[in-house]
């Protein structure tokens, strides 16, 4: 009998261990690997190849050239592919994808932050806020909405605006900012003014840049807009010199939460995707180029600390079904687009008139929603390596952890 049950816990061990060796070869050999101090994860939303093509190529019509002009973040030295379905579909929408990327568990289309049986999950944002890492969550849409959400709030719907929003207290973490709330007193305009509940939570709330600056210091900080300018920041093309940029509000959350303890921030270009879902060409890749912006920011900053600092760039989606090309024929003619001064722009029918330069610029779009694609995957910095190849959404949140030797 003894021997029995000796030889079934040795079948046990052997099973478990060729289990684990299965489940995650890929980190094989962590052991030697540097842990990161500084982490970026950018998300772009609706960030499929097609935009980042597109957007090289914009860089190099510039300039004259049929060639693709790298962004910073294209040159990283790690790349892979990013498969994206959700549980419930083939093709993913944000608040799905963005629970994955944050919890490393697939849910349906419109839950947010909890499983498809509306049990909650927890965002990796917890384990390393726990773990004594400071944390940041950014956003240029509103910081209630679907990606920047799933970092820290649970619900069976993403349009729980305002019940997602008040979670943002709860968490604790150090730095919010960006667009500021789709519902800043509820559905029915009759709850608490969000602004006063953060406050109410120990958060110092900075309207503004300037205001940021003279509130410097505080413990937690919520970071929005100037006071009369609400929900999400401007589109690039639309921006004056007074307007708060991404660029600035990931500038302004490396000042608020560098220390000796190392941070985490996550940080969405989050109009890439409004602007597909609108098929304006010269709006999505003028909102690329700023999200590149933005992770120049982190890329100085690593230039700084590169034994540090690990940059993650991804997408949680493809939006638009965006292609370098139309119908049919072979020239891409982005100059066409010139003439175009601002977002969605419409002419005096009421048309969309990007729509008309998209189409001769052969800019083309196969739907208004998302598509199913795999989305690209860039990388730099200690730890890098385990996001080379291809892998699922699901795996990303997993492998920071993995890094940061903390088990969800
Ligand atoms: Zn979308």
């Amino acid at each position: 009998m003894k021997t029995r049950i000796f030889a079934l816990i040795i079948t046990i061990l052997a099973l478990t261990s060729a289990l684990n060796a299965q489940e995650r070869p890929q980190f094989r050999g962590m052991g030697q690997m540097q842990k990161p101090k500084f982490i970026f994860y950018f998300i772009g939303d609706g960030m499929g190849f097609a935009q980042v093509s597109m957007a090289e190529a914009y860089l190099a019509s510039q300039k004259g050239e049929i060639s693709n002009h790298p962004l910073s973040f294209t040159t990283f030295p790690v790349s892979g592919m990013v498969t994206t379905y959700s549980a419930s579909s083939y093709i993913t929408c944000s608040s799905a994808a963005g629970t994955a990327l944050s919890t490393g568990v697939k849910t349906n289309n419109g839950m947010l932050g909890v499983d498809p049986k509306g049990n909650p999950l927890r965002s990796i944002s917890y384990d390393i806020h726990k773990s004594g890492i400071p944390v940041g969550i950014v956003s240029n849409v509103t910081i209630d909405h679907a990606t920047p959400a799933s970092f820290y709030a649970n619900s069976n719907s993403r349009n729980n605006y305002y019940e997602i929003a008040v979670q943002m207290p709860q968490t604790g973490f150090e730095f919010f900012g960006g667009g500021g709330f789709a519902q800043p007193t509820g559905p029915d305009k009759d709850q608490k003014d969000i602004y006063k509940v953060l406050e109410e939570g120990g958060y110092t709330v900075a309207r503004g840049l300037q205001e940021y600056v003279s509130k410097k210091g505080a413990k937690k900080m919520a970071l929005f807009q100037e006071r009369g300018k609400e929900a999400d920041l401007p589109y690039a093309i639309d921006r004056t010199p007074a307007d708060l940029t991404l660029k600035q509000v990931v500038a302004a959350a490396i000042d608020h939460l560098y220390s000796a303890k190392g941070f985490f921030i996550m940080a969405e270009g989050g109009k890439i995707d409004w602007s597909a879902h609108s098929n304006d060409g010269l709006t999505t890749i003028l909102e690329v180029l700023d999200f590149s912006d933005a992770i120049d920011v982190a890329l100085q900053f690593y230039k700084k600390y590169p034994n540090e600092t690990l940059i993650i760039v991804t997408a949680d989606h493809e939006t638009g079904g965006m292609t370098l090309g139309r119908e049919k024929g072979y020239e891409l003619k982005l100059n066409e687009l010139a003439p175009q001064k601002r977002s969605m722009a419409v002419d005096k029918e009421g048309t969309p008139a990007y729509a008309e330069l998209n189409k001769k610029a052969n800019v083309g779009w196969t739907t208004s929603s998302h598509s199913g694609v795999a989305v690209p995957i860039f990388s730099i910095g200690p730890g890098s390596r385990l996001f080379s190849g291809r892998m699922d959404n699901t795996d990303i949140p997993k492998r920071i952890l993995a890094i940061l030797g903390l088990q969800q």
